[in-house]
C-alpha cells in the first residue's frame, strides 16, 4: 500500500504518455517556442508496463493514460493493449482527434470510459483555443465513442471572459445525451498566462447554470475531485473540478507518471522523483515511488493555499501542463 504521511492512501495513477499533442490549447503549452522531449528519453512501450506493474503491485487499482495526447504516441495501441493485462480500472484522457483510428484498439482494451476535452461547442473558437481546425473530428469522435457505448466525460476548462457564456449551452447538450460535463476552474501552469481574475470558480458557475436551470448534488465517491450533480429530465449530467476555489487535498489518492518517467507526488508538486533511470539501471524503483509519496506535501505542492484571487503566478514552481500529464 502506498501511503504518504497524512495517511492518505495513493492507489490511482496516472500515466503521462508523451509530451506531444497535435493541439495548442493555449492555457496547458507554454507560449514560448516548445521542443517536445525526444523519443529516447520518453518511457519505452517495455518501461511503461514494467513500472505500471509495479504500481499495480503496490496497491494501484486506478490507471488513467494522459499526455500531452496519448493518442499521437506511435505505440499507443500496444500499451493500451499491455496495460490492459493489468487488473485495474482503465481509464484515458484524450482531445478525441484521433479516436476514429483507435476504435477498433479501444473496444478490445479495459478502457471503458473516456474523458475528452472540448471547451467550447463553437467551431471557431475551438481554433483559437487550440489553434488547429478541428473541431468536428472532435464532435464526431464523441458520437463514435457513444456510439459503441463508451461512457463519455467532457472536460471543459471555463476562462473568464473566454468561454463562460457557454456553460450553459453544454448543460443543454446533456438534456438528451448521456454525458457529463466536467467543468474545471482554470489553473496556473508555467507559461500559461494564468492570472486570477480568469478563474470562474464554482460560484460563478452555480450562479450562471442557475439562471437557466435547476440542479441537485448527487453524492461523491470518496475520492471524487469533481462535485457531481443532476439536472431534473436530463439523461447526462455535470461536475465540476473546483481546483482553485475549493481544491480536494484531503481526499488525494493520485500519482502522477511523467512521460519521462518521474514521480510527481502532486500536480503542484516543486520536486520530482526519477523512476526511469533506476529502473535502467535495474536498482530498486518500488523504495522510491514509497519515498516520493512519503514527502508529499499535505496541500496544493506546499506552494499556495485555497486563496487564488491573491496568487502570483510567477511565484509557483512547475512544469507546464502539456509535460505532466492532467
Ligand atoms: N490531450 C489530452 C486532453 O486534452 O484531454 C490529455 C492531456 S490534457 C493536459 C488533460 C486535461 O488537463 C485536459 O482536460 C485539459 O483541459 C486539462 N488542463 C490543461 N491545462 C489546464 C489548466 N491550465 N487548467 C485546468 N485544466 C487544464
Ligand atoms: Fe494537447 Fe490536451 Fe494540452 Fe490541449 S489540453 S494542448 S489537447 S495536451
Amino acid at each position: 500500500m502506498i501511503k504518504d504521511e497524512f495517511g492518505r492512501v495513493h492507489n490511482y495513477l496516472r500515466i503521462s504518455l508523451t509530451d506531444n499533442c497535435n493541439l495548442r490549447c493555449f492555457y496547458c503549452m507554454p507560449d514560448e517556442e516548445y521542443d517536445f522531449t525526444p523519443a529516447a528519453r520518453l518511457m519505452q512501450t517495455e518501461e511503461v508496463e514494467q513500472l505500471a506493474r509495479l504500481f499495480v503491485m503496490e496497491g494501484v487499482t486506478k490507471i488513467r493514460l494522459t499526455g500531452g495526447e496519448p493518442l499521437v504516441r506511435k505505440d499507443a495501441a500496444k500499451i493500451i493493449e499491455s496495460l490492459s493485462a493489468l487488473p485495474v480500472e482503465m481509464v484515458m484522457t484524450t482531445n478525441a482527434t484521433r479516436i476514429h483510428e483507435f476504435i477498433t484498439v479501444l473496444k478490445a482494451s479495459n478502457i471503458r470510459t473516456i474523458n475528452i476535452s472540448l471547451d467550447t461547442l463553437q467551431p471557431d473558437k475551438f481554433l483559437l483555443v487550440t489553434r488547429r481546425n478541428l473541431f468536428h473530428r472532435v464532435r464526431s469522435n464523441i458520437e463514435l465513442l457513444l456510439h459503441h457505448g463508451f461512457k463519455v466525460k467532457i472536460n471543459v476548462v471555463v476562462m473568464k471572459g473566454f468561454n463562460e457564456n457557454e456553460i450553459n449551452d453544454f448543460i443543454r447538450w446533456t438534456m438528451h445525451i448521456p454525458i457529463q460535463i466536467r467543468f474545471i476552474e482554470f489553473m496556473p501552469f508555467s507559461g500559461n498566462r494564468w492570472t486570477g481574475n480568469k478563474v470562474f470558480s464554482m460560484q460563478d458557475m452555480f450562479s450562471e447554470i442557475g439562471t437557466q436551470f435547476e440542479f441537485l448534488p448527487v453524492e461523491n465517491e470518496l475520492h471524487d475531485t469533481a462535485k457531481n450533480f443532476m439536472i431534473p429530465g436530463h439523461v447526462g449530467s455535470f461536475a465540476i473540478i473546483s481546483a482553485m476555489s475549493a481544491p480536494f487535498c484531503n481526499t488525494c489518492n493520485r500519482m502522477r507518471l511523467t512521460a519521462d518517467g518521474k514521480l510527481k507526488n502532486c500536480l503542484f508538486s516543486t520536486g520530482e522523483t526519477d523512476l526511469l533511470t533506476p529502473l535502467r539501471n535495474k536498482e530498486d524503483v518500488t523504495g522510491l515511488i514509497h519515498a516520493s509519496i512519503r514527502s508529499k506535501a499535505r496541500q496544493l505542492g506546499g506552494q499556495f493555499s485555497g486563496t487564488f484571487e491573491m496568487l502570483d503566478a510567477a511565484s509557483i514552481h512547475n512544469r507546464p501542463m502539456i509535460t505532466i500529464g492532467g
